[in-house]
């Protein structure tokens, strides 16, 4: 009869996957703001954005031509909802430019 192999995992503890369940739920709760990316609201918001200006405004700075598909808060919008909703904060960017420069930009700030 073969032997049940032992975990290291005490049973009072959570799986990997009942911990990673866990934390992305402490996320959503710490930052409410994440979930507002899955409305309604901000999908359209997006796609008006994306369809009035289809191109990255920061390539466009460099005298490049970029498909955007990317829509970035130009001020940080710290979970302020009106802030995240305004149209006049948004602007097209390219996936490359958001991950590059914005990101770091919003690190030196906070
Ligand atoms: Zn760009």
């Amino acid at each position: 009869m073969p032997k049940k192999i032992p975990t290291r995992r005490p049973r009072n503890l959570p799986t990997r996957a009942e911990q990673n369940a866990l934390y992305e739920k402490k996320r959503r709760n710490r930052d409410p703001y994440r979930n507002w990316y899955h409305r309604a609201a901000w999908k359209a918001l997006r796609k008006q954005v994306l369809e009035n200006n289809p191109f990255c405004v920061r390539c466009k700075r460099r005298g490049i031509v970029t498909v955007a598909d990317t829509v970035n808060h130009i001020k940080k919008h710290e979970s302020d909802e009106e802030l995240f909703y305004d149209i006049e904060n948004l602007e097209s960017v390219c996936a490359s430019c958001h991950g590059r420069e914005i990101q770091s930009e919003e690190k030196r700030r906070s």
